[in-house]
């Protein structure tokens, strides 16, 4: 056999199902876990005594996956027409659907086909692929979107299609895992050496790469151990950090609470004026408080609803807004009352965003619209000097703030 083959004679790839393969089992590691559990190892067992309330956005990114998971069976698996466009139907009659999704998948699609073509002989693809790392995790697994294997290149491909913050693949532990998992189960066939992963985010328009040695993968995994042991066991430290916005206690969490109470035993002895010292520490540690205090207000809303106490607080209505029943119906009241109709229906542009949807996803808007489009440099914003930007300075700056200011 040789060091390439292609996947529709290995016999070694599942056949298609009829909607997904994707698995709803969840590891207590799980890989796309794993930068929460391996920063801050208690929060595994913690985690698990709250429910995983699977929020619309996952729905839709699980929708997303099975539509480019079909796409690409069809690609590389046998699978009749009729087959594909009946499944394809189920798929878009699912209420998540949006016409902008098939654009999105494509991004996604497009990778995996560059990729499999980059290649003199035809590779190994592994979709939605169960990928055991337990030997280096108890009872680790996760799924990989994507598995590409050709003689010593393992390639994992992760499909999100979130459009919160853009992730990179650089030192990204989640991929890491995947990765441990495809060496575990293709090492014994393939004399795997150069490990590429990549994360494709195509709502942020950003995919991301990096290539390791398998001999840096390894010794990754050594390091994960003992942190994924006292995972395990429930134990280790408690460290607040970024991956908090993902931990299913972080409403509740005590250490959490107490990084950002800590905020009000500011040294008394601190000079008057804070330095730009000062100002550097306090946003570190402030990071992430607004959202914070929005999941602990959620969670006591949600008590109170259930009627539960949360003393000096209870739910009420929120503010009463009036609304037409039927507005066109309103609208010939007006106009027979002798209101000119072009008064009530406003004639504005529509955001670049909602004409993108319309259109069906990026390609279609840059193959029609691109000659049409400027970037203007954005807003300065502030950002942590982890941020991969590069930093801007702008000698004016100060007077906009102070126009800003006069304008209040
Ligand atoms: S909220 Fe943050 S500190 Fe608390 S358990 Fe979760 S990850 Fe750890």
């Amino acid at each position: 056999m040789s060091d390439c083959f292609d996947p529709r004679y290995s016999g070694l790839t599942p056949p298609p199902r009829l909607v997904s393969s994707i698995t709803e089992e969840h590891s207590l590691l799980g890989a796309s876990g794993a930068e929460r559990w391996a920063t801050c190892t208690p929060s595994a067992r913690l985690a698990e005594k709250f429910p995983d309330n699977a929020s619309s956005y996952a729905k839709e990114g699980r929708l997303a996956h099975s539509i480019g998971e079909l796409r690409l069976r069809k690609q590389f698996f046998p699978m009749g027409p009729e087959a594909f466009r009946l499944t394809m139907d189920v798929l878009k009659g699912d209420s998540y659907y949006q016409s902008e999704m098939d654009g999105y998948v494509e991004v996604y699609y497009d990778l995996v086909n560059q990729i499999v073509h980059s290649f003199s002989s035809p590779p190994y693809v592994a979709l939605e692929k169960k990928l055991d790392y337990s030997a280096w995790v108890p009872e680790g697994f996760g799924t990989g979107d994507c598995v590409i294997v050709c003689g010593r290149v393992l390639i994992v491909i992760d499909f999100k299609y979130g459009k919160g913050v853009p992730v990179s693949a650089e030192d990204n532990q989640q991929m890491m895992c995947y990765a441990l998992g495809a060496y575990s189960a293709y090492a014994w066939l393939h004399d795997i050496q150069e490990v590429r992963t990549y994360i494709c985010q195509p709502r942020l328009d950003s995919i991301s790469s990096v290539t390791i040695s398998i001999q840096e993968l390894l010794a990754w995994g050594e390091k994960l151990k003992p942190l994924a042991l006292l995972a395990w066991q429930g134990m280790g430290e408690y460290h607040p950090g970024d991956q908090c916005r993902f931990c299913r206690v972080a409403p509740v969490c005590n250490a959490r609470t107490a990084h950002y109470l800590a905020l009000e035993d500011w040294n008394k002895t601190v000079p008057p004026i804070l330095t730009n010292a000062d100002v550097g520490k306090i946003l570190e540690r402030a990071q992430g408080i607004a959202s914070w205090v929005k999941k602990l207000e959620e969670y006591a809303l949600k008590e109170c609803l259930l009627g539960n106490e949360i003393p000096g607080w209870k739910a009420v209505e929120g503010r009463k807004v009036r609304a037409f029943t039927d507005y066109d119906a309103a609208v010939d009241t007006l106009v027979n009352a002798g209101y000119d109709e072009a008064l009530f229906y406003t004639r504005k542009p529509s955001p670049l965003t909602d004409i993108e949807k319309t259109l069906g996803g990026r390609k279609n808007f840059d193959k029609l619209l691109s000659s049409f489009i400027t970037i203007p440099p954005g807003k300065p914003a502030l950002a942590s000097v982890e941020d991969n930007r590069q930093p801007i300075t702008r000698t004016d700056a100060a007077e906009d703030f102070a126009a800003a200011e006069s304008e209040e």
